[in-house]
């Protein structure tokens, strides 16, 4: 027995338009009408952009990186 899905599903696909940016900290979705902080980098071969609902997340996501090392 099926019923018809009609309800939104937790995962609402995105129909057309430029898909929502997530913070890569505390995935909160970021206004991308405004600025927000990027950044870029390497990992193997692959570019990967990280993007961030403020500063402070930014600046979470760079310590981590640095202790990451190692
Ligand atoms: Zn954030």
């Amino acid at each position: 027995m099926y019923d018809r899905n009609d309800t939104a599903g937790p995962e609402s696909t995105a129909t057309g338009g430029q898909p929502n940016e997530q913070c890569s900290v505390c995935e909160h979705a970021i206004e991308t009408t405004e600025w927000y902080p990027i950044r870029g980098q390497v990992e193997d071969v692959n570019f990967s952009l990280y993007t961030f609902c403020s500063e402070e997340c930014l600046e979470t996501w760079e310590n981590s990186e640095s202790n990451d090392a190692e």
